[in-house]
C-alpha cells in the first residue's frame, strides 16, 4: 500500500473530477473550466484516451495511406503512368507504389502522440489540473487515483464524471498475443506488411481494417458472422462494399464464426490458424481479432457507489448524463450509447452542463451522423430504413448512383450512391445516406436537413455547384419533390 495523499477542496468553487481523458473526458474538462469549476482529469495512459492513441486518429492515419494507394490504382485510367525502373520513390521495374509498414506506423504512432501531447498542453493551459494514474470512484464527492508508484492520493470534489471508455473484446480460445494474433490496438506495431491477413469480424472496425490492409497490398480474408459484411448498415451502402472488396479480390467469408486462433508452426513455418464453429480451418500469416468492444468499468468502485450498470457492464444513463447515483455522471464508451468520439464528447459537455448549471439540451442521437472510413466511405445520418421500417413510419425513398453524376465520371470514380428518407406528405428530410470517396464531408448537408427539420424542397432549391458530387445530393432531394407530386 502506498502513501496516501489528501487533496482539500476548495469551498468556493465547485470542484469536478473527470476519470478518463479521452474525447468523453477532455471536452467536458474544457466545457467544465469555461463554467468556472476547479477540474482533475485522471488519466492512466494518455491523454486524448483510446481515441487518440489507438482508435480513430491511428486508424484514420492508416487508412489516409490506403486511400493515396487506391488512388493510384486509378492512375492508368486518368492517362497517368507510373514510372518503372530505377527511378528514386520507386523500386525496381515495378510500375505499382508499394507501402513501407514501418515508415507508415511510425507516422501513425508520431501524429497520435503528438496529438496526446497537444490535448495536454491544451487542459493545462486552461487550468486543468491532470493526475497521472487510475480512479476508483469511491462516491460522488470523493476518488482515489492510484499512481504508477503505487501512491493513492485522494481528491474530495462536488460531482464526478466517468468517462473510461472500452477495451478490445478478446475470445478465450484467441487471445492476442501482440505479435500474429492481434487487437486493433496491436497492428500499429508491425514493421512489415501481413503476408496474408485474416480479419474475424465484419462490423466497423473489421470491414475499414480489411479494406485499409487490402489497399496496401495485403492478400486479406474477412471473416463474417451474418450473411454480409457491415450486418448493421444500410444494406445499399453494404452491398456496395462488398463488390467493391470482392472486386480488389479480397476473400469473404461469410455466416462462419471464428471460436478460436493460434499459432503455428516455427520460424519461416510460423502462421495462425483460425478455427471456425463449423470445423473448417484458415490459415494466414497474421490474425486481425475486431469482435467488440468491452466497457472499462470493472474494479472501479461504481456499482459499490451505487452505479448501476447493465449486463454488459455499461453505466446506465440518461439523457443529460446521469447515473443512477446524484452527483456522478458518465459519458461515451462506458455508457454504450453511440460508440463514436463525436458521441463522447456531447454527452461529456452534456453532463457539465447539467451540474454546473448551465442550459442543457438532452442528447438527440436521432441526428447523429456517422462515418465507416472504407473505399469508398459510408456516411449515414438521421434515421436508417430499419429504424423507419421497425416503428412502422410512413416514408419514401429516393436514391440516385454516383456514376451518373458528371464529376464522379471525371474523377473516375464508379461506386456509390446518394439516398434520402423523407415524410411523403410533409417531405421533411428523415435521414440519409452517402456512399462516396469523402462521404464524410459530403454529408454535412443532409446533417444540416436532419437537425433543422428541412424538407426535400428545401434542399433542392439550394444551389449546388456545376459539376460537383454534391449536386446529386441536390437531385435526389428533386427526385423526392417529384415523387410527392406523383
Ligand atoms: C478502430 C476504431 C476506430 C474508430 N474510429 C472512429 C472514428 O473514426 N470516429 C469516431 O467518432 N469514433 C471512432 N471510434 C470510436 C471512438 O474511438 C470512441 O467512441 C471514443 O474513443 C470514445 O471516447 P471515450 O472518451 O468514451 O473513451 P476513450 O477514448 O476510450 O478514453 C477513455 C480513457 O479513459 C482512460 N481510463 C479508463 N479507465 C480509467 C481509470 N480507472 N482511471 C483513469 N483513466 C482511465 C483510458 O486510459 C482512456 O484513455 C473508433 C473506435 C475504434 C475501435
Amino acid at each position: 500500500m502506498g502513501t496516501v495523499e489528501t487533496q482539500s477542496r476548495d469551498l468556493q468553487a465547485t470542484t469536478i473530477v473527470i476519470v478518463g481523458g479521452g474525447p468523453g473526458g477532455y471536452e467536458a474538462a474544457l466545457v467544465a473550466r469555461r463554467l468556472g469549476a476547479e477540474v482533475v482529469v485522471v488519466e492512466r495512459r494518455g491523454l486524448g484516451g483510446a481515441a487518440v492513441l489507438t482508435d480513430v486518429v491511428p486508424s484514420k492515419t492508416l487508412i489516409a495511406t490506403a486511400d493515396w494507394m487506391t488512388i493510384a490504382e486509378r492512375a492508368a485510367e486518368l492517362g497517368i503512368s507510373l514510372p518503372t525502373g530505377d527511378v528514386p520513390g520507386t523500386s525496381h521495374g515495378v510500375a505499382r507504389p508499394v507501402v513501407d509498414l514501418r515508415v507508415v506506423n511510425e507516422r501513425v504512432r508520431s501524429l497520435a502522440q503528438a496529438q496526446s501531447q497537444d490535448i495536454r498542453t491544451r487542459l493545462e493551459r486552461e487550468g486543468v489540473r491532470v493526475l497521472d494514474g487510475t480512479g476508483r470512484v469511491e462516491s460522488a464527492s470523493r476518488v482515489v487515483v492510484a499512481g504508477s508508484d503505487g501512491a493513492e492520493t485522494v481528491v474530495d470534489c462536488d460531482a464526478v464524471l466517468v468517462a473510461t471508455g472500452a477495451t478490445p473484446r478478446e475470445l478465450e480460445a484467441a487471445r492476442p498475443d501482440g505479435r500474429r494474433i492481434l487487437t486493433w490496438t496491436q497492428l500499429y506495431d508491425l514493421d512489415v506488411l501481413p503476408e496474408k491477413l485474416i480479419v474475424v469480424g465484419s462490423g466497423v472496425t473489421g470491414a475499414e481494417f480489411a479494406g485499409a490492409y487490402n489497399a496496401l497490398g495485403v492478400p486479406v480474408v474477412l471473416v463474417s458472422s451474418r450473411d454480409r459484411v457491415l450486418p448493421n448498415e444500410d444494406a445499399d451502402a453494404a452491398a456496395v462494399i462488398e463488390e467493391v472488396f470482392r472486386d480488389r479480390g479480397m476473400e469473404l467469408v461469410p455466416r462462419s464464426r471464428a471460436v478460436a486462433a493460434q499459432v503455428v508452426g516455427a520460424g519461416d513455418d510460423e502462421h495462425v490458424e483460425v478455427t471456425l464453429a463449423d470445423g473448417r480451418v484458415l490459415t494466414g500469416s497474421h490474425v486481425l481479432m475486431a469482435v467488440g468492444s468491452i466497457p472499462n468499468t470493472a474494479g472501479m468502485g461504481l456499482e459499490e457507489a451505487g452505479v448501476v450498470l447493465s449486463e454488459s457492464g455499461h453505466v446506465q444513463v440518461d439523457r443529460v448524463s446521469r447515473t443512477t447515483v446524484r452527483g456522478i455522471y458518465a459519458a461515451g464508451d462506458c455508457t454504450g450509447t453511440f460508440p463514436l468520439a463525436s458521441v463522447a464528447a456531447q454527452q461529456g459537455r452534456i453532463a457539465m452542463s447539467h451540474v454546473l448549471g448551465d442550459t442543457v439540451v438532452p442528447i438527440r442521437l436521432r441526428t447523429v451522423a456517422a462515418n465507416i472510413f472504407t473505399t469508398p466511405e459510408i456516411a449515414t445520418v438521421g434515421y436508417s430504413e430499419v429504424a423507419l421500417q421497425a416503428q412502422k413510419s410512413k416514408y419514401s425513398v429516393t436514391m440516385l448512383p454516383l456514376a451518373r453524376n458528371a464529376r464522379a465520371k471525371m474523377l473516375g470514380m464508379r461506386h456509390g450512391f446518394v439516398k434520402l428518407f423523407f415524410h411523403p406528405d410533409a417531405g421533411v428530410v428523415l435521414g440519409g445516406v452517402v456512399v462516396a470517396p469523402r462521404a464524410s464531408e459530403l454529408i454535412f448537408p443532409i446533417t444540416l436537413a436532419v437537425q433543422h427539420r428541412l424538407t426535400v424542397d428545401d434542399v433542392a432549391e439550394a444551389f449546388t455547384i456545376y459539376p460537383s458530387l454534391t449536386g446529386s445530393i441536390g437531385e435526389v432531394a428533386r427526385m423526392g419533390h417529384h415523387r410527392r407530386l406523383d
